[in-house]
C-alpha cells in the first residue's frame, strides 16, 4: 500500500501524462468508417485480429450492399463469408454478425442497445467491442482496452495490471471520467506511432520523463 505522498506523486504524474497525450493527440478518434451505430458495431466485430485499414476496405463495399441489420439478418453465414473472408476468423465473424443482426431486430427493434451490459450479450461482442461502440456511437464514458491501450498504459504506469479487464478498472480510477473515451484514442495513437510493441521509440518519446518503463529500464 502506497503512502499519501506517493499517491499524490502518482496522481500528479498521471495528470501530466494525460495533459501531454492530449496535447499531441487532441481530436484523435476511431479509424473505422461507419455511418450508424449498427455499422460501427459490425466494423468493430470485424476488427478483431484485423487492421482497421483492412476492415474499412471490406466495409466500404459491405455497407453499400447491406446497410442495416435487416439486410444482414436475411443472410446465411456462408453468404456473408464471401464478403468478409479477407479478415481473420471470417467464419466465426459471419455467424456472429448474422446472429447479432437477428437479435437486434427481434429484441431491440433493429436498434443497437445503449448499455454496455446489453451490448456484451450480443454474439461476438466482448467487453472491448461494447466499450468502443458505447463511447464512439453513443458518446458514453468508457475505456476500451485493446492491445495498444493495454501495452501503453501498463508501460507508462497508468495501470499495473495483467489483464485487459483489470487494466480497464485501474484506468477508470486513474483517469477522470470525462476523459475516458478520449484517453482510449490517445493511448492507441501513442501505441501505433511511438510506443510500439516490440521496440518502443523511447528516444523519441515526449512521455519518457513520466514513464515507469523508461525510468525502470533506462531504455532510450
Ligand atoms: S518512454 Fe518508451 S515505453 Fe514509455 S511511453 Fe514512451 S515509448 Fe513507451
Amino acid at each position: 500500500m502506497k503512502g499519501a505522498d506517493e499517491q499524490f506523486m502518482d496522481r500528479e504524474r498521471h495528470k501530466k501524462i494525460l495533459e501531454i497525450l492530449e496535447k499531441h493527440y487532441k481530436g484523435a478518434t476511431t479509424a473505422l468508417k461507419y455511418k450508424t451505430p449498427f455499422q460501427l458495431l459490425i466494423a468493430t466485430i470485424l476488427s478483431a485480429q484485423c487492421t482497421d485499414r483492412q476492415v474499412n476496405k471490406i466495409t466500404s463495399k459491405l455497407f453499400q450492399k447491406y446497410p442495416g441489420p435487416e439486410d444482414f439478418a436475411r443472410l446465411s453465414p456462408e453468404e456473408l463469408e464471401k464478403d468478409i473472408y479477407s479478415c481473420g476468423f471470417y467464419r466465426n465473424k459471419s455467424r456472429n454478425i448474422v446472429k447479432t443482426s437477428q437479435i437486434l431486430l427481434k429484441k431491440y427493434g433493429g436498434q443497437v442497445p445503449q448499455s454496455i451490459e446489453e451490448l456484451q450479450e450480443l454474439p461476438g461482442v466482448g467487453r472491448k467491442t461494447a466499450n468502443v461502440v458505447a463511447s464512439n456511437a453513443f458518446d458514453m464514458d468508457a475505456i476500451a482496452v485493446d492491445t495498444h491501450v493495454f501495452r501503453v498504459s501498463n508501460r507508462l504506469g497508468l495501470a499495473h495490471a495483467k489483464t485487459p479487464e483489470e487494466t480497464e478498472r485501474q484506468l477508470m480510477e486513474n483517469i477522470p471520467k470525462n476523459k475516458w473515451s478520449k484517453a482510449h484514442h490517445w493511448l492507441i495513437q501513442h501505441g501505433r506511432r511511438v510506443c510500439i510493441a516490440r521496440n518502443p521509440k523511447c528516444d523519441q518519446c515526449f512521455l519518457a520523463e513520466y514513464c515507469e518503463y523508461y525510468n525502470r529500464t533506462g531504455s532510450r
